[in-house]
């Protein structure tokens, strides 16, 4: 990489640096240290203040030498860095967290990945067990089925994917209403293992995130290994052969074929939840949910009906506010926005060059984002159990929170009061999603052709919604934002295990799983994205289902390593660990509040969100522990 850019390019550039990335980027292609002055030090624990919250002195002073060592390096003619070892890394590291990270030092170093792939897989099956039969189906290709398809390649795992849409992407290939978009930043939503994270926003839309997974499918060549078109049905564990049977349906019919091994990567937000309204299927007009966008109905001038203000609404409301003549949304419960500045800001110009052509940068703005939301606002959200103030907040770090965000809501509609009332929550931060908004949101709840509505819904009618105080409004398309049938994990699929136990009917619609992962009773059989590894105010979700793909690639050599057949979680490990989950969730916002959420199941479980941090998954799913599995089959029995 070469740069011959003069000094007034590079200082413009350099002016749009995230500056915490910039200085060890530096350090490490001029073999500098120098450059990590102590008081430079940024602080990634503070959530609110950019740029780790140095101050505009700091800020310059940095800046000023960030200029001075590019442009030496430009004028050196760009020699190639020197080879860092791990330790220099490691100074890099405690230079950027300032300390505050120091239990996740073995983990900030993978996932710095400065030398390489951590991830990939130091083993091959040609090396264990050439011959030991183990083909691989991986149910989905969205992001988790690729990541699992990637590291099964890399181990030479013979596998296919069986995807039921006509291309890969899932929930990006599903969700194309207006305005969709990852609320994650973008260079923290991608694999680890992909060099590019030349993403064109903060937070891309859809059409990106769709563009890049099939740009990764497509670079890798594992659009060969998937069958689409392909819905599985069942699958059905055949224990004198340590095999699973599939029931699969494509155009062709309905099939059967049969793997050593099941990996289930279908995710938790798929399958629309369609509510339970009294006349829903009397609307005369047309009538589509959020996850199935009609594109074919042309809002322009209509009456639009919405029901739900979660994360999709959010989302397309404020765009087809713009087309219809009137929006009626109705809201059960408001969602609490975190401001967001640049949610819908492309990434400038001059940060994009840098991530593009300073070595180093890129790798290290991750790093950054990954550092500043590791924790996230976890300890603002967890309770204090002695906690005896506002009963909208669960400590006092929550209650600080909640008024930092409601003073966000006063200060975007300052002139009226009565509609901050409306959309101010009365259940603690963090109990439900929390959605991100630069203005946009309450901007168009202003809209005098944006109705809020407030009062429950009495049913819908042939020409709109009636609500419960008798009002009719009228509408002439109806949408429902009304989410996923989030905790009906793997539905509609029938999975029957050892003994003929059938899945659905041993959970009784509460799923659980060790580690989400593995359930005792079904062997062979992993989950990507299973209950309890939903991450709420921390982390991308894309870093759990590395972890989880890490977690099952393990499994797999431990079979082969053992030369066993099959492998089982044992009872105990699972129940143990779900007793841990439940206590954890329990001291968290969202399972004290009793605030209705897609994170609670029927019975009022948690069985959606991971309770502890991203260091315990990713330690946890490092690599499986034997003792925790039953062994069966070939050279175990
Ligand atoms: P959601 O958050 O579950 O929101 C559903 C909305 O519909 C809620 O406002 C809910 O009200 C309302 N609702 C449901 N049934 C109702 C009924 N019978 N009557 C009146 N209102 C009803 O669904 P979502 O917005 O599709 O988002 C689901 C999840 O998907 C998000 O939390 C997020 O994890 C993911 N997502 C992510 C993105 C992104 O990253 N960009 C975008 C979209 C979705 P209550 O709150 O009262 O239940």
């Amino acid at each position: 990489m070469a740069i011959n850019d003069d000094d007034d390019f590079l200082r413009a550039a350099i002016d749009e640096a995230e500056i915490p990335a910039l200085l060890p980027a530096l350090a490490q292609l001029t073999g500098d240290l120098s450059l990590l002055r102590d008081d430079l030090r940024p602080d990634p624990t503070d959530r609110f203040s950019p740029q780790g919250a140095l101050g505009d002195e700091q800020l310059a002073a940095a800046r000023e030498l960030a200029l001075r060592t590019l442009a030496d390096w430009r004028d050196r003619g760009c020699p190639t860095a020197p080879k860092f070892a791990d330790g220099q890394v490691r100074r890099l590291i405690e230079f950027t967290t300032s300390g505050a990270l120091d239990d996740y030092l073995p983990l900030l170093v993978e996932e710095l990945a400065h030398d390489g792939d951590p991830g990939r897989p130091d083993w091959t099956k040609a090396e264990l067990a050439a011959d030991a039969p183990l083909h691989v189906v991986i149910i989905g290709a969205g992001m988790s089925g690729l990541a699992a398809a990637h590291r099964l390649r890399q181990a030479g795992v013979p596998f296919e994917i069986l995807e039921k849409n006509a291309d890969v992407g899932g929930t990006w290939l599903e969700n194309t209403y207006p305005g969709c978009r990852v609320d994650v930043t973008n260079h923290l939503y991608s694999f680890s293992f992909t060099g590019n994270h030349d993403w064109p926003g903060h937070f891309s839309t859809q059409r990106a995130l769709l563009d890049y997974f099939r740009d990764f499918a497509d670079e890798q060549d594992l659009k060969r290994h998937i069958r689409f078109g392909t819905e599985v049905v069942a699958a059905e564990y055949v224990e004198a052969e340590h095999c699973w049977e599939l029931e699969v349906r494509d155009a062709g019919g309905s099939r059967r074929l049969r793997a050593q091994a099941v990996i289930s990567a279908v995710g938790q937000l798929n399958r629309p939840s369609y509510p339970k309204i009294s006349g829903l299927a009397d609307f005369a007009g047309p009538s589509f949910h959020s996850a199935r966008w009609d594109h074919d109905v042309d809002l322009t001038g209509k009456r639009v009906a919405v029901i739900g203000t979660g994360a999709s609404a959010v989302q397309f409301v404020p765009i087809i506010a713009e087309q219809a003549a009137e929006v009626h949304l109705f809201q059960r419960t408001p969602p609490w926005l975190v401001p967001t500045p640049d949610y819908h800001d492309p990434v400038p110009s001059g940060l994009r060059w840098l991530l593009r052509n300073v070595p180093h940068y890129a790798r290290w703005y991750r790093f950054w984002l990954f550092c500043r939301s590791a924790e996230g606002v976890l300890p603002a959200v967890a309770v204090d159990p002695d906690w005896a103030g506002d009963p909208r907040s669960v400590s006092a770090r929550n209650e600080e929170l909640r008024q930092l965000l409601v003073a966000y809501l006063e200060m975007s509609l300052p002139d009226d009061p009565e509609l901050v009332r409306k959309i101010t929550p009365q259940y603690p931060p963090a109990a439900k999603r929390m959605l991100r908004d630069n203005g946009t949101w309450p901007a168009t709840l202003r809209q005098e052709d944006v109705h809020l509505v407030t009062e429950p819904i009495q049913e819908v009618t042939a020409t709109g919604v009636r609500t419960t105080d008798g009002r009719q409004h009228d509408a002439d398309v109806l949408i429902l934002a009304t989410g996923f049938q989030a905790s009906n994990f793997l539905t509609p699929m029938r999975v029957t295990g050892r003994d003929g136990v059938d899945l659905h009917r041993r959970w009784g619609g509460d799923a659980r799983a060790y580690l989400g992962i593995t359930v005792p009773g079904f062997p062979n059989f992993f989950m990507i994205y299973g209950p309890n590894t939903n991450i709420v105010v921390n982390g991308s979700i894309i870093f759990f289902s590395e972890c989880a793909v890490n977690y099952i690639v393990g499994c797999l050599r431990l079979l082969l390593e053992r030369g066993s057949a099959a492998l089982e979680c044992r009872a105990e490990v699972h129940d143990g660990f779900n007793a841990d989950v439940d206590r954890a969730n329990l001291l968290m916002s969202w399972g004290k509040s009793t605030v209705h959420s897609w994170y609670k199941n029927e019975h009022g479980r948690v069985a959606q969100n991971w309770p502890f941090s991203l260091m315990e998954y990713w330690k946890r799913t490092k690599r499986p522990d034997p003792a925790d599995f039953l062994l069966r089959g070939g050279g175990s029995e």
